[in-house]
This record gives structure tokens, C-alpha cells and sequence, in this order.
């Protein structure tokens, strides 16, 4: 092998340890790498799962290998080269290099070759030169991905323990406990169940759906003292979501193709018992907030008031024959704000908006935080012109407004810009219920969203 041939290969190596952002990549490097000395086909790295002794793909430790014969040829492999010095094998057209963990062999560079094509001679000299380098950047990645993975945990943990700081009904609270366990846990299906208070019964409240319906045997053997449960192979875990003894619920864990692994069950224990946490907090919320009429975030009327509201508003213009108008928005694609960079700034974004909202409005409108991102405003006094013209002036004043969002520390964004949907109704007096104000409200609003965002839709029969 000439001198220009092998820098290249060494060259392309580096570039392979140092450049590579996952798995995928580091494989496609070494491919490169590879290619400059020798016809590869393709190249597979193999490693010895630490939980479950058996060999797993590098790119995807979450399946098992399917195909028996390929595991035990592996298996033969690698235990070829324990206590053997060799650094290289080549068996027809395929060369093994061991990766080695100190002393400990944990794992195979698998390289497939151009049946036509042998390797050079001197190929194995260069195999014993890169051997340690290979083992030691597959173990960096592992390390590296760990530490990733840990501090992610720490930061789910508190993010589940910090959504509580701005709502208390578990009808938001457990699709965003749902999504974040899921963002975390990204090789399992995640599910979230809550126990029916009086019944035995489980309901799924995250995600929508269930494909495998063998969960709900499984959850019937949940009781307050049964710990976590493995089922089915250990594919299936569930943990309980308990408060002072009760069972509250379960987060469920499900890989279709392998065991959950020690690590995995040891976060997910950890996750369920602040998702408890949470859950148990905030039904001593509500219990406080029966009688508050603020929403803790925002400072505007809670939902609870926005109802009573409603009730004297809607009587009062009844009575005196005096217009009455509402006003219903919602923040567009908002979902993608918390996915992006995370419930802290979704919040700050809707104390903003929240903010923004009551600096337009005249002293005499009536704004509430009606839900997580939706904003209901009564209007007394305000004929329908006027009220779509006030629902303009929200929108444009959001649209304009930029949110400050420094204090983050979110890379290269110091600044973000959210828009709203708007609906708007005026009050009847035929009509039989107040609630059809707001309603009606909201028809115009799901109009504003559906032909595009960012407007406002007034109401019409
Ligand atoms: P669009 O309304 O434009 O259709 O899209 P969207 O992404 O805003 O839609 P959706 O109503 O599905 O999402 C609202 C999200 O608001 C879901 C929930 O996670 C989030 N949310 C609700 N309450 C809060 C809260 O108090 N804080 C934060 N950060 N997020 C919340
Ligand atoms: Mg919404
Ligand atoms: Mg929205």
C-alpha cells in the first residue's frame, strides 16, 4: 500500500471519530475510511449489550438481531477472539476487527467485502494499527450518548415537576406529561392511564390511541403495593402513578421488538414517580382554586370566573338591551413553541401574549385565560363592528409584539414573534343558554384557523 493511499485512509478515519453527529454517520465515515484501502460493500458494527448479554446492531440497539443464524455466527466470532491475539479475521469475503473495552472484547467491526476483490496483505498490519482507535471512538460515542441521555433525564424530571407552575387541570397536564415522557423515552411507545375513581377500569388519556390492547390484561394486575410491573418478555413495563397510597394511573412502556432494559426501567421508575408528583399536586391545586378567580400564570380571570362572567354579562345586556360581544383566540401552531424550546418559554410566550392582550382592551372588557392557549374576551357595550375592529387590533398588536426570550439561553434566539386566531360573536338575546355566546365564538375561531391563521373570522349564522 502506498504512502498517499494509506494517509487518505487515516485521513478519513479522523474524519469519522471527530466530524460524526450519530450513529448512522460514524458507520458512513468508517465506510469511506475503509473504501480507500479496500473494496467495501458495506461495513456493520455489532456490540454486546451490557444488560442482556446478547449482541446487538450499533445503529439499532433496540431490536434484536432476527435472523438466529447471523446472532450465533456473531456469537462465534467474538468468542473466537477471546484470549486471541489476532486482530483481524477474514472468512470469505467478510473481515471481523474486535473492539475491545480495555481487556474485554464488547464488540465486532464487521466488513463486508466485493466478493472478487481479497484485501491486500499488508491490510491486516494496518487492522492491528487502527484496531484500538475503532474501539475507542465506539466507546466514546456510547459515553457521549449517555451523558446526553442523563442530562435529558434531569431535565424532563424537571420540566414534569415545573408544569404544575402554570396549570392544574389534569386534562392539560396529561397530554404534556405524555410528550415529554415520549420525547425522552424515543425506542418504547409511551402510554399514560388513569384509574376511574370509582370503577376498576383504566381509560388511555395519552396518546389517542392504543395498538396493542393486551395492556389492559396487564394493568388489571396493578394495585397500589405491586410495584412496577414487566410483562410479556419484559417488553411491557408499567408503572404506577400513585398519590399517598392511591393508585392514580400508569405510564406504560411498550417495545415491540426487545426487553426494556435496566437503565431504561430505572428513568422510567424515576419519571413515573414526579409524573405522581405532579398529579397528586395538582388536584391540591384545584382544591385551592375552587375558590380563586385568577389563573396563576397570567393573572387574567381563570376559566372558573370567565363562567360566572359570562353569566351576568350575558343578563345584564339582556335586561338593558345593550350589545354584548366575545371574543375567543388562540395562539397558532403553539405545540411547536414548547416542542421547539421547551414549556418555560411556552409560558413566558403566554404570559406575553396574556400581557399583550390586556394593554388593547378598555377597562371595562372582560379578559379570561379560558384554557392553556386560549384567551376569551367579553366585550359589554360594544356592537359587533366595534368588536372585530378590537379583535384586529389583538391580532396585529400580537403579530407585531417580539417576545424576549433571553433569559433562556437558548442558542442564536434571543427574540421570538407568535400569531393568534380570532373569533368573534355578538350576543343574542333569543339565545337560550349564555355559553352559546362564546360558542359561537370559538366557530368563528376554528374558521380563522382552518382558512390559514393569523385573522379573525366574525361569526355569522
Ligand atoms: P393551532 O392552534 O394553530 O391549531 O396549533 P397548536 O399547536 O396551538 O394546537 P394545540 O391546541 O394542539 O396545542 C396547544 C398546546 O398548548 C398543547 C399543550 O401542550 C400546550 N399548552 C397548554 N397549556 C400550556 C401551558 O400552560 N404552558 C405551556 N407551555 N404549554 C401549554
Ligand atoms: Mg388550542
Ligand atoms: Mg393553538
Amino acid at each position: 500500500m502506498d504512502y498517499k493511499t494509506f494517509y487518505n485512509f487515516m485521513l478519513k478515519l479522523t474524519l469519522a471519530f471527530e466530524k460524526s453527529k450519530c450513529r448512522r454517520e460514524f458507520i458512513s465515515g468508517l465506510e469511506t475510511a475503509f473504501s480507500k484501502v479496500l473494496q467495501v460493500e458495506c461495513i456493520k458494527i455489532y456490540t454486546l449489550d451490557e444488560f442482556s448479554y446478547t449482541i446487538k446492531d450499533f445503529e439499532k440497539p433496540w431490536e434484536s438481531i432476527s435472523d438466529n443464524q447471523e446472532h450465533c455466527k456473531l456469537q462465534e466470532v467474538l468468542n473466537s477472539f477471546v484470549g486471541s491475539k489476532d486482530c483481524a479475521k477474514l472468512d470469505e469475503n467478510i473481515i471481523y476487527i474486535p473492539i475491545f473495552d480495555d481487556t474485554k472484547i464488547i464488540g465486532l467491526l464487521k466488513i463486508i467485502l466485493d466478493k472478487k476483490i481479497k484485501p491486500e496483505n499488508d491490510f491486516f498490519e494496518i487492522a492491528q494499527l487502527v484496531q484500538k482507535q475503532i474501539s475507542y471512538a465506539v466507546l466514546n460515542f456510547k459515553s457521549g450518548e449517555k451523558m446526553k441521555l442523563n442530562t435529558k433525564f434531569y431535565q424532563t424530571i424537571r420540566n414534569i415537576a415545573k408544569i404544575i407552575e402554570t396549570q392544574y387541570e389534569l386534562s392539560y397536564i396529561l397530554p404534556i406529561l405524555g410528550e415529554m415522557i415520549d420525547s425522552f423515552i424515543y425506542e418504547h411507545l409511551i402510554y399514560i392511564f388513569i384509574k376511574n375513581k370509582n370503577k376498576k377500569e383504566f381509560k388511555l388519556v395519552w396518546p389517542a390511541n392504543i395498538k396493542d390492547v393486551k395492556i389492559y390484561e396487564y394493568l388489571e394486575n396493578l394495585t397500589p403495593k405491586s410495584g412496577v410491573i414487566l410483562e410479556r418478555e419484559g417488553k411491557i413495563g408499567i408503572f404506577p402513578l400513585l398519590s399517598e397510597q392511591k393508585l392514580l394511573g400508569a405510564v406504560v412502556a411498550y417495545n415491540p421488538f426487545d426487553k426494556l432494559n435496566e437503565n431504561e426501567i430505572n428513568y422510567l421508575d424515576e419519571i413515573s414517580k414526579q409524573a405522581s408528583i405532579t398529579i397528586e399536586r395538582a388536584g391540591e391545586y384545584m382544591k385551592i382554586l375552587k375558590d380563586a378567580t385568577l389563573d396563576a400564570l397570567t393573572g387574567l380571570n381563570n376559566r372558573h370566573q370567565f363562567a360566572l362572567r359570562l353569566r351576568e354579562e350575558t343578563a345584564s345586556a339582556k335586561r338593558q338591551n345593550t350589545p354584548l360581544c366575545c371574543i375567543m383566540t388562540d395562539i397558532d401552531f403553539f405545540k411547536k413553541v414548547n416542542d421547539t424550546y421547551g414549556h418555560a418559554v411556552g409560558d413566558c410566550v403566554l404570559k406575553n401574549v396574556a400581557r399583550t392582550i390586556k394593554k388593547e382592551l378598555r377597562e371595562n372588557d372582560i379578559p379570561s385565560r379560558y384554557g392553556g392557549e386560549e384567551f376569551a374576551i367579553l366585550l359589554p357595550h360594544t356592537t359587533l363592528d366595534e368588536a372585530q375592529l378590537v379583535a384586529q387590533r389583538l391580532r396585529a398588536a400580537i403579530e407585531k409584539k417580539k417576545i424576549n426570550i433571553e433569559e433562556y439561553g437558548i442558542e442564536d434566539i434571543k427574540q421570538l414573534n407568535v400569531t393568534i386566531s380570532v373569533g368573534v360573536s355578538l350576543y343574542d338575546k333569543k339565545m337560550k343558554e349564555p355559553q352559546q355566546l362564546y360558542q359561537n365564538a370559538d366557530k368563528a375561531l376554528y374558521q380563522a384557523k382552518e382558512s390559514g391563521r393569523n385573522k379573525v373570522v366574525v361569526f355569522c349564522e
